[in-house]
This record gives structure tokens, sequence and C-alpha cells, in this order.
């Protein structure tokens, strides 16, 4: 079998079934070719193959790709062509991953369902009546359909783990600063990680062994050691210490979900592992916290669309006023002006200290919560989401429900910590996810003890 194979079936795949999942955005087909034409000259040399040789891969297209259009799924940039690559689209590039295409999302990652793209939705392979989950609806999507050996996400509040529950494959966001964040369209800047969307959790190791490590070009980029990721995965958890927050199986959990996790936990526990019950005390101020500052984030980092630099501009303008006026009211879907709205209120001064000063404490307090309890346990495990996917068009018109969706994902990115999502069963025929959270850094024992359950 030869690279070119595998990119032919990739298309052919997606030929097939991207009619009806519309996981795809953008398809780099003669890119895709041309690389795999000169990896097949490669073929017999294995000494010369990099970590990912050959394997077609699909890229969230809020992360830029240079000569290939990024949109964010969003009008305003629905003819931006990068001029460079992202630093995970470098490191794609040198562990020979092969480009497929970019991948639907919410628009400018808002979102937990796809809906909010301003192309079209994705849906979910499984039922195409529902959600494939969002913002990385499209990334996990394409892979739960077979259209992609993986791809990469973004997780700000969720959006990595929620798809790849909704769609039962694997999801991790990594510890924030461990992927570089360098050629990331901004959301929330102190919450965006980027990580693997896989089939089974050794991809996620490999593919996060290719993408981890410290860029200067990325501030917030943690210098530390990346450990062998693939070799973790021993398949031994004997003695590893679990804890069960008593607040991610209580009241808004679906039953079916709820004893999912348990016999998760039960399985867990027959390979030796010890599981107690703990209280992560803050739980229920997290989305109020999170949307408060991810909005604010979003309000500052979304200023740079202005008409001027990047995407669409409005035509004949009056003004400059009127151009950023237009170019913004034009280019921008309802979720993300909702966002704006809320964020520039929430920073504007007078209103600071009592949403974004409080929000930050609240931040702290939920940072605090884990520090305690991963004082005496290894791992917190959970659901990933409180139900199974729901039906495209039922929260639309109810972004509050959407918000409180994801109250379990969202403490997480607060606290700055490691989450791997992997399925751990079904209900009505649609995948359930199981959560395994870890002290920061601590990627390797993730996915060690995520390969045991598998
Ligand atoms: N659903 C959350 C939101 O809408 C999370 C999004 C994300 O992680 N990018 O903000």
């Amino acid at each position: 079998i030869t690279v070119t194979d595998l990119v032919n079936e990739s298309y052919k795949r997606i030929g097939e079934v991207d009619g009806k999942v519309r996981a795809f955005l953008t398809l780099d087909e003669e890119n895709a070719r041309a690389t795999a034409a000169a990896q097949d000259v490669q073929l017999g040399n294995k000494d010369t193959r990099g970590l990912l040789f050959g394997l077609p891969i699909g890229i969230k297209d809020n992360i830029v790709t240079e000569g290939v259009i990024t949109t964010c799924a969003s009008q305003f940039l629905r003819n931006f062509n990068p001029v460079y690559d992202a630093t995970v689209v470098t490191k794609l590039k040198e562990a020979q991953a092969v480009s497929i295409g970019k991948l639907n999302m919410d628009e400018f990652a808002m979102g937990g369902s796809n809906e909010n793209s301003s192309f079209h939705p994705t849906y979910n392979p499984w039922n195409t009546e529902y959600v494939p989950g969002g913002s990385s609806g499209g990334s996990a999507a394409a892979v739960a359909a077979g259209e992609v050996y993986f791809s990469l996400g973004s997780d700000t509040g969720g959006s990595i783990r929620q798809p790849a529950a909704y769609c039962g494959i694997v999801g991790l966001k990594p510890t924030y600063g461990l992927v570089s964040r360098f050629g990331l369209v901004a959301f929330a800047s102190s919450l965006d990680q980027i990580g693997p969307l896989t089939k089974n959790v050794e991809d996620s190791a490999y593919l996060l062994q290719a993408i981890a490590g410290h860029d200067p070009k990325d501030s917030t980029s943690a210098e530390v050691d990346i450990p062998d990721y693939i070799s973790a995965l021993t398949g031994d958890i004997k003695g590893l210490r679990i804890a069960l927050p008593k607040e991610y199986m209580g009241e808004g959990i679906d039953p079916a979900v709820r004893e999912s996790v348990l016999s998760a936990l039960k399985l867990l526990e027959s390979l030796g592992a010890v599981v107690e019950e703990v209280s992560l005390p803050h739980t229920e101020y997290a989305v109020a916290a999170y949307y408060l500052l991810a909005s604010s984030e979003a309000s500052s980092n979304l200023a740079r669309f202005d008409g001027v630099r990047y995407g669409v501009r409005a035509e004949n303008p009056a003004n400059l006023l009127d151009l950023y006026h237009r170019s913004r009211s034009e280019g921008f879907g309802a979720e993300v002006k909702r966002r704006i709205m809320l964020g520039t209120y929430a920073l504007s001064s007078g209103y600071y200290d009592a949403y974004y000063l409080k929000a930050q404490k609240v931040r702290t307090l939920i940072k605090q919560d884990f520090d305690k309890v991963f004082e005496s346990y290894d791992i917190v495990i959970g659901p990933t989401a409180p139900t199974t996917a729901f039906k495209v068009g039922a929260l639309v018109d109810d972004p509050l429900t959407m918000y409180l969706n994801d109250i379990l994902t969202i403490p997480v990115n607060l606290a700055g910590v490691p989450a791997i999502s992997i399925p751990c069963g079904f209900a009505d025929g649609l995948p359930i996810g199981l959560q395994m959270i870890g002290k920061p850094l601590s990627e390797a024992t993730i996915l060690r003890v995520a390969h045991a359950f598998e």
C-alpha cells in the first residue's frame, strides 16, 4: 500500500459520505496528492520516515495553513489566505502527515453543536438528525465517519472533548501551554489549546507526540521536556487512585450517562484502581465564570477584525467608522456578536470589578478545587457531557441551555489541566463519553489509563 493509496481512500470516502456529514469546508486535494507522490518515493526507506508518515489528517479551520483558505467558519474570513503555517501544522509536515483539508466548526469556535458555522452545519455520523457537538464538530465527525485517520481540534471550554464524546471517538485537551497556539486564531487566549481527535488512544499518543513542545513563537508555551507518550501505554493501572466528583454525577446528568460512567469505573477497579468520591465544590460557578472570561477575551481578540487587515471589507464605506461598523456587522454571526457585546460590557469601567475581576477569583477557586483533589488522587473521572448528542435545531434558540451543557468540560480549561474523552457506551444508538482529568502535564498518565480502559 502506498501513501497515494491512503490519500485516494480518504478522498473516496469523503466523496461517499461528506454530502451527508458535511465535515469539510475546504479540500486541499492538489497539495495532498503532490505530498503523497513525494512520500511514495520514500516508501522503501524506513529510517527516513516521520512519525506520522503518510497518514491523512484533517485540520480545524481556525488553525492557519499557508496558502489554504482559513475561515474559522466565518463570513468575515471567507477569503482569508494565510501567509504562514501554524506551529502545529509545521510540526505535522515534519512528522509527514498528509493534510486532506480544513474542517467545519462553530464560527470562531463559539458553540457546542456546529450549528454556528456560517457555511453549513455538520451532522453526527451515527445519526444525521443529531449534532456532532462543537465547536470542533467537523474534526470529530470526519474521524468518526472514516474520512481521515485523525484530526486537530481546539478546546477553549470543551470543544475537543464534547464533540469526541458525541461522535464516539477519542479527544484530548492538553495542559495549557503544552501545545503551541501560534497560528491558532485566538478565541480566549488564556483557555485555548489545540489537541488531537482520534479513533483510539494509541493514535492520540502519536499525534500528541508530534505536536507537543516548547515554541518561542508562543509566549505562553511551557518550557518542559516532552515524555514518550507512546511507551507510556503499558496497560498497568494497579494502585491508581481515581476521584469521582459528586458534582459531576448529580442533577442534570442523564441516567444512561451516569450508569455508563459507573460501569466504566467498575472496570477500572477490576484492573486494580481505587475509586473514591470527592467534591469539587465550586463546579456550579464554572459556567458563569467561563462565559464572562471567555467572552471578555474574545471581545478583545476579535477587535483585530476591522475590515482593514483581514478578510472581507464592506463595500463603498462612507468613512472609516462606517467601514469598521459595516464590516463587523456583515462579517460576524449572531453568536459571535452576542459574545463581543457581553465581553465588552464585562470589561467596561465601572463593571470590571463586579464581573471580570469576580470571575477571575472564581477561576482561582476552581483551580484550587482541583489542586486539593490532586493532593490525594492521580486522576479525576466523570462524564464528558451531561447527555448524548442532541437533535439538530433543538437548542438553536436557547443559548443558555447550550452554555449549561458545558458544565463538565469548562472547569478543566479554567484550571489549565489536561483531560481526555473516550467512548464508554451507547444510549439509543448514540455514543457516551468518559472524561479523565489529570494533573498539569500528566498527559502520559491520562493516556495510560484511557488505553487500559479501552
Ligand atoms: N461550547 C463552548 C463555547 O461555546 C466551548 C467552545 C470551545 O471550547 N471552543 O464557548
